[in-house]
C-alpha cells in the first residue's frame, strides 16, 4: 500500500522507533526532520547527524509541520503538542494503514514479551514466518519495511502507548492478559490506563481474554468473539482454558503440564493458557505449541534463577518493574523469600505488596527513590531494613538467609533513580551473585 501523509513531517523521538519512522519516510521521498530532547545524538543517526535537532520541543517549532509522528515514550499531554493534536500520528497507526497481513497483538500490564516470544517460536515450530515486533524491541515499522509481502504475517506486542493512538490497526486476534496499576504518570487515572488497554478488543476479529482479571472480564463481555482462559476455577465465566494442579486444559483435554516449563507460578501458566489460545485461532498443532514452552528460555531478568549457594537460590526478577509482576513472582515462589525492591514507584499504590509479603516473605530489603513510600506501606508486616544500594541489599541478603531460603530481586519499581535500566540493574544483581557463588 502507498504511503500518504501530509508534508513536512515531524518525527518525535530520536530512538529506535524514530529510526524505524525515518527510514520509512525517507524510502518514499517524504519530507521529514526528527527531534529529540537528548543532549547526545543516539547512535543510530550516526549516518544522519543533520536530520536531528536536538534540544528541548517547542510548540511553535511543531506549529510548521502537517504531520507530527511520535515516538511511544512520548507524553502526548505535554503542552508542546496541545495546539497540535489533529496533525499526531504514531508508528503503530501508520503499519495499521500499510500492512496487508493478518496482525497478532498481545497486551497487558506483565507478560506480554514472554507470551509474543512463546507464540513465535510456536509459528515457527509450525513452519510459519510470522515477524515478531513492536515493545519487544523491533519497531514496527522496521519490521514491515521490505518484509510485507513476504511474511505470514506480524506478532506485535502492545504496550498502552501504543493502543493510545491506532485507530486503523485491524487485528486478527487481540489478546489481553491482565491490568494493574503502572505508567500511572502517563495517564489522568487508573481507569484512563485500562481503558487505552481495552482498544486492543475493540480492534480485533477475534479476543482472547484473561477471565480472572475483573478489569480485563468486564471489557471482553462487551464482545461476542471472544475466548477465555483463566487460572482460577469456579469464575462466573467457563473459561475454555484452564489450569487445575500444574495441567493445562481446552475443556476436558489436557495440553500441558507446568512441571515441563522452566519457570514456576500461576502466571506462567496464564501465560501458556494465552499462547494456546493464539495457537488454536491460527491452526497452529497443539504439539508445536508444547514444544515452543518447553523451548522457551526466559527472557532476561524476567524471574531468572541465578545460581544457588548453601542452600539460599538466588532469582533476577528485575523486569518486575510494577506491583502486578513483584506480586506475581513473590507468589509464585514456595519457599521464605528475602525480597529486594524500591527504585521509582511511578505513582503507583503500592499496598497490594502488603499481604504477599506478610505470607511469603521474611525479610523486604528496600532502596532506591521510593523506599521511604514502601517502609510506610509494608511498615507492621514484615521485617523490612533500608539499603543504600544493590551490593548492600545482596550482602544483607547473604547474612540473613538461611538453607531454603529464596532471595528474590523484584523491586516493583522502574530502576531509572539508580541504573540505566531494568536490565542494568539485573545483571549488576547476577554479577553480584555470581562473585559470591564462586568465591
Ligand atoms: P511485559 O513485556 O508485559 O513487561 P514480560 O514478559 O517482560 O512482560 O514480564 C515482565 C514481568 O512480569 C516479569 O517480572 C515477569 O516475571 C512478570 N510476569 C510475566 N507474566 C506475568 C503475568 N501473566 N502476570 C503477572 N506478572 C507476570
Amino acid at each position: 500500500k502507498q504511503l500518504m501523509l501530509p508534508e513536512p513531517v515531524a518525527i518525535i523521538g530520536a530512538g529506535l522507533t524514530g529510526k524505524s519512522c525515518f527510514n520509512l519516510l525517507s524510502a518514499v521521498g517524504i519530507q521529514c526532520q526528527v527531534f529529540d530532547e537528548r543532549k547526545i545524538l543516539p547512535q543510530h543517526f550516526s549516518e544522519n547527524p543533520d536530520m536531528v535537532a536536538l534540544g528541548p520541543f517547542e510548540a511553535k517549532t511543531f506549529a510548521e509541520f502537517a504531520t507530527i509522528l511520535v515516538s511511544p515514550g512520548v507524553d502526548l499531554r505535554r503542552a508542546c503538542f496541545v495546539n497540535a493534536v489533529a496533525k499526531i500520528i504514531t508508528d503503530i497507526e501508520l503499519f495499521g494503514r500499510l500492512t496487508t497481513r493478518p496482525v497478532i497483538g498481545v497486551t497487558g500490564s506483565n507478560g506480554k514479551s514472554s507470551v509474543v516470544s512463546m507464540l513465535h517460536l510456536a509459528t515457527q515450530q509450525q513452519g510459519l514466518d510470522y515477524l515478531l515486533c513492536g515493545n519487544i524491541g523491533v519497531p514496527v515499522l522496521a519490521a514491515l519495511q521490505g518484509s510485507d509481502d513476504q511474511c505470514d504475517g506480524y506478532i506485535v506486542e502492545l504496550s498502552s502507548y501504543h493502543l493510545e493512538r491506532a485507530p486503523s490497526l485491524h487485528l486478527a486476534i487481540g489478546t489481553w492478559l491482565n491490568v494493574s496499576p503502572d505508567h500511572l504518570d502517563r495517564y489522568d487515572s487508573y481507569a484512563d490506563y485500562v481503558a487505552t488497554k481495552a482498544k486492543i478488543f475493540a480492534q480485533a476479529d477475534y479476543c482472547v481474554a484473561n477471565a480472572a482479571d475483573s478489569n480485563v472480564l468486564d471489557y471482553a463481555q462487551k464482545y461476542n468473539n471472544v475466548v477465555y482462559f483463566s487460572g482460577e476455577r469456579n469464575r462466573m465465566i467457563p473459561a475454555t482454558y484452564h489450569c487445575e494442579a500444574d495441567m493445562i486444559y481446552a475443556g476436558q483435554q489436557a495440553l500441558f503440564d507446568m512441571a515441563n516449563f522452566s519457570q514456576v507460578g500461576l502466571h506462567h501458566a496464564e501465560n501458556i493458557m494465552a499462547v494456546f489460545a493464539m495457537a488454536k485461532r491460527l491452526k497452529i498443532r497443539d504439539a508445536a505449541v508444547v514444544a515452543a514452552c518447553q523451548q522457551f528460555v526466559p527472557l532476561p531478568s524476567r524471574s531468572v534463577t541465578v545460581g544457588k549457594k548453601d542452600g539460599v537460590l538466588f532469582i533476577n526478577d528485575s523486569k518486575g518493574t510494577n506491583v502486578g509482576a513483584a506480586v506475581a513472582a513473590i507468589r509464585g515462589i514456595d519457599a521464605p523469600i528475602i525480597l529486594i525492591a524500591g527504585g521509582q514507584g511511578k505513582g503507583q499504590d503500592f499496598s497490594p505488596l502488603k499481604q504477599v509479603c506478610k505470607n511469603h516473605a521474611k525479610h523486604v530489603l528496600l532502596m532506591g527513590e521510593d523506599a521511604p513510600l514502601l517502609a510506610t506501606v509494608l511498615q507492621g508486616s514484615v521485617a523490612i531494613s533500608r539499603v543504600n544500594d544493590l551490593n548492600e541489599a545482596v550482602s544483607t541478603a547473604i547474612r540473613i538467609a538461611v538453607p531454603g531460603d529464596v532471595v528474590l530481586l523484584s523491586p516493583a519499581c522502574a530502576s531509572f533513580d539508580m541504573f540505566s535500566s531494568y536490565l542494568a540493574r539485573g545483571d549488576l544483581f547476577e554479577k553480584i551473585v555470581r562473585e559470591w557463588i564462586d568465591a
